[in-house]
């Protein structure tokens, strides 16, 4: 932590992947690590407005209870998005008694890996982020100015340099952001969407892989405002524009190192395909997970390296289910159907609940897509979001995966986002989701 830090914040993911926390000043470090910091409980489940869920056991029947922020193992982390010099505690909810609280998003996913844990595995994860570069100052978003020259960018140029590094001043501070907090950035590339970027985070074991990009998503938008333009994970800002996923490579390694996928084949073993099938057997009902919110069903389509159709394939971009080609010690699952709007921990938590509940019961997966799943006649995932959250509430394989107080409670932000959502005309509900999601 650097000397000349003027103050702290903690704060834990709510069920939206927001940072919801305090600001704490300096003489406090020794209570913040005591894990003595004390907010409701509720905090971590309101909706992406910020507001109370109606109904909400957490909020009226128990008094709004407080709960403990215990910082997690990440420690002290530099906020390089801020101008004052300030210090960020990443944090989990604990219960009153001292238990992890089940409302948590980042302990959906730590009840998940510890499935893992007691095989002696280990998961590790890898995430592709995409967001656009906006110029949020008109009546509508529109792709970011080119900073060299001011004007408009010129249509979509996946993997230019000139349209990277005209953006250059921003990607040298994001590079050295990430280095200062502990991101394992790797590329960076200009994606198929006008002013749309994408940034590959490395392998890491499942937790701070998760935690990675909880991190990196409040940096990019933070520093996007520092360098006047909004960053935005929305998952569809423009029509006929690229949408912005958020696609997770995972392998799964046992306690001498070895990946658990790996036989020494081009396909994998029958671990893999367990994984794969457990996955497929809990996507449609996860859609929830994967696309959280209104206006991620716009994503959806077909064509648009979107997946819609649960099924998978080897070295195919348009299923679901990807398993890279490559080196046989790196055989692994690319998941990618989730937009750029998730919650970074209820997504691993979703898919890698899936995997572990297919290697469980040895399921077996039906035949890998060859060829474009758009046009095989595969189930489909849930095409609205209300359909979605009645899934996603009714589904046994979900509640093999998250704790029921957790599905209730996001089924009850999910609804009221909708009524909240139909209050607003569609045109304004950008304005919502642009820097929250
Ligand atoms: N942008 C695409 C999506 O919405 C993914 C493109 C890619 O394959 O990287 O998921
Ligand atoms: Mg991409």
């Amino acid at each position: 932590m650097s000397a000349d830090v003027q103050s702290f914040r903690i704060a834990a993911s709510d069920l939206n992947g927001r940072m919801r926390g305090k600001r704490l000043p300096l003489d406090f470090l020794g209570k913040i690590e005591g894990g003595k910091t004390r907010m409701p409980l509720s905090v971590l489940n309101v909706d992406i407005t910020g507001a109370d869920i109606e109904g909400s056991p957490l909020v009226f029947e128990t008094g709004d209870a407080d709960g403990t922020l215990r910082p997690t193992s990440r420690g002290t982390l530099p906020m390089p998005w801020l101008s004052g010099a300030a210090a960020l505690i990443p944090a989990t909810m604990m219960n009153e008694d001292g238990t992890p609280f089940e409302g948590d998003p980042r302990q959906a996913l730590v009840r998940v890996l510890d499935r893992y844990a007691r095989r002696g595995w280990q998961v590790r994860a890898a995430t592709e982020m995409e967001f656009y570069l906006l110029d949020d100052s008109g009546k509508a978003p529109a792709p970011a100015l080119n900073p060299h020259t001011g004007r408009p960018l010129q249509g979509s140029e996946i993997c230019s340099l000139d349209t990277l590094d005209a953006f250059e001043p921003f990607f040298n501070d994001l590079y050295e952001a990430c280095a200062a907090m502990g991101i394992p950035a790797q590329s960076a590339l200009s994606e198929a969407g006008t002013g749309q970027f994408e940034i590959d985070i490395d392998h890491r074991d499942a937790l701070e892989a998760a935690d990675n990009a909880w991190l990196f998503k409040t940096l990019v938008k933070g520093l996007a405002r520092k360098h006047g333009m909004a960053a935005s994970f929305l998952p569809k800002p423009f029509e006929g524009e690229a949408g912005s996923g958020m696609h997770l490579h995972f392998s799964v390694v046992d306690s001498t190192g070895r990946n658990v996928f790996d036989d020494g084949s081009e396909t994998g073993n029958d671990t893999l395909r367990s994984a794969v099938a457990g996955c497929l057997e809990t996507m449609r009902d996860a859609t929830l997970i994967f696309a959280p919110h209104g206006p991620s069903y716009d994503r959806m389509v077909p064509g648009a390296h979107a997946p819609t159709a649960v099924c998978w394939g080897y070295e195919n971009r348009t299923v679901a289910l990807r398993i890279p080609a490559g080196p046989a010690a790196a055989r692994r699952i690319e998941h990618r159907v989730a937009g750029g709007d998730i919650c970074a921990h209820l997504l691993l938590a979703a898919i890698l609940g899936g995997a572990i509940d297919g290697i469980e019961r040895a399921a077996t997966p039906p035949a890998p897509t060859v060829g474009n799943a758009y046009e095989e006649a595969c189930p489909q995932l849930a095409e609205s979001w209300a359909e979605a959250i009645t899934l996603f509430e009714q589904s046994e394989a979900i509640k093999r995966i998250f704790h029921p107080r957790l599905v209730e409670n996001l089924v009850m932000t999910k609804r009221q986002e909708m009524a909240r959502l139909e209050e607003i005309p569609r045109e304004d509900h950008w304005k919502i989701y642009l820097e929250s999601v």
